[in-house]
């Protein structure tokens, strides 16, 4: 038995009452899904190739600026006019290949914070008009980080928006706490380390004021996370933090120990080591975010070809083989951006063994 099984739709776009089956499943069998960032239709399929390949589910993310690079860096971005429609362009190419890998995917938005929210208004304007169309949402779900928010302006407005989402029957990440580091543009490489960790009493009140509304939530608490790659400093990565959430929200429940009442998303898992993995998913981390080893593995395997092939790739006729042999061969882009393809799928395959998520469909 495996996760198609329990899936009213086993692959392509999932949303719903599916990615709430996808994630619990997820808790019951003890692994997670990596949530990659993809920027363009070589990276949506270097993803979903790992994905089909390891026949495990897989979460595709846009950020803001991944968004608005889908959209092509020609286009303004001004008030957000280049992320919203490269994220409704990537959502349309993601709806329409996914089904071809034959995988689960659960279609998402990246940190989304408060200076972004027309970014998030444009999205939820999409869904809904798609959602009149075809009875469901456009994306599957989507990230509101108001985590640099005092925590209860951070909570209300994530209620209100998850109000708007709920009735799509839409999922809602929320930050609380704040992630270390540095991505898309915000930087919080100077906050201090004790404001990194989230307490289970913080968590807890996002769970009473989500759950009411409705049940497709997940909460991304800080326990040290910091995005992007950067040697072992001051601050460190307590997974441990993650079964404490649980168990606080259980004994407020009434749930018997040992029991997950809460989804749990690990932000800047780049660089972190099997170990501190596998803690996280013991305590019900369900969704991993990788980005930074993505792209950076994305460029090796260009990086390589080039480097490798530099004496065919100098001119379009004239190699070490004759001055009058054709490099088209060498230069033609399908050669050459399918090297990164090849080595992200590859360490996309690395991390869903590592998350127990390989053969788990
Ligand atoms: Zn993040």
């Amino acid at each position: 038995m495996g996760v198609e099984e329990v899936l009213s739709r086993k692959t392509g776009v999932i949303v719903g009452e599916d990615v709430h089956k996808l994630f619990k499943y997820a808790h019951e069998k003890g692994f997670a899904i990596p949530a990659v960032n993809v920027t363009s239709s070589s990276t949506v399929v270097s993803v979903l190739e790992a994905a089909r390949d390891s026949k495990s589910p897989i979460i595709i993310q846009t950020s803001n600026g991944g968004a608005a690079y889908f959209a092509g860096k020609g286009i303004a971005n001004t008030n957000q006019y280049a992320s919203i429609h490269g994220a409704i362009a990537a959502a349309h190419y993601v709806r329409s290949i996914a089904p071809s890998y034959g995988v689960p995917v659960v279609l998402h938005t990246d940190h989304c914070a408060k200076k972004l929210l027309p970014w998030f208004d444009g999205l939820l304007d999409a869904d809904e008009a798609y959602y009149k169309q075809h009875g469901e949402p456009l994306f599957s779900s989507h990230m509101l980080d108001l985590s640099e928010e005092p925590d209860e302006e951070n909570i209300g407005l994530c209620a209100k928006y998850f109000k708007r989402m709920s009735k799509m029957d839409q999922w809602l990440e929320m930050e609380i706490g704040i992630t270390g580091g540095e991505e898309d543009g915000v930087n919080n490489e100077h906050i201090h380390a004790s404001r990194l960790y989230t307490t289970p009493e913080t968590v807890y009140k996002v769970h009473e004021a989500l759950s009411k509304i409705s049940p497709n939530f997940s909460i991304a608490a800080s326990f040290g996370n910091t995005h992007g790659m950067y040697k072992p400093g001051n601050v460190v990565l307590k997974p441990e933090l993650l079964g404490d959430y649980q168990s606080y929200a259980a004994k407020q429940l009434g749930l018997k120990e040992g029991s997950k009442p809460l989804f749990l998303v690990f932000h800047g898992g780049s660089g972190s080591s099997d170990k501190e993995f596998t803690t996280a998913i013991k305590f019900g981390c369900v969704k991993v975010n990788l980005d930074t080893e993505l792209q950076y593995a994305y460029l090796t395997g260009i990086r390589d070809y080039i480097l490798t092939k530099k004496d065919y790739l100098s001119s379009t006729v004239g190699n070490p083989e004759g001055a009058g042999k054709p490099n088209k061969k060498y230069f033609d882009p399908r050669v050459w951006v399918r090297e990164g393809e090849k080595t992200e799928t590859e360490k996309v395959k690395e991390r869903l063994h590592v998350f127990n998520a390989d053969g788990q469909l």
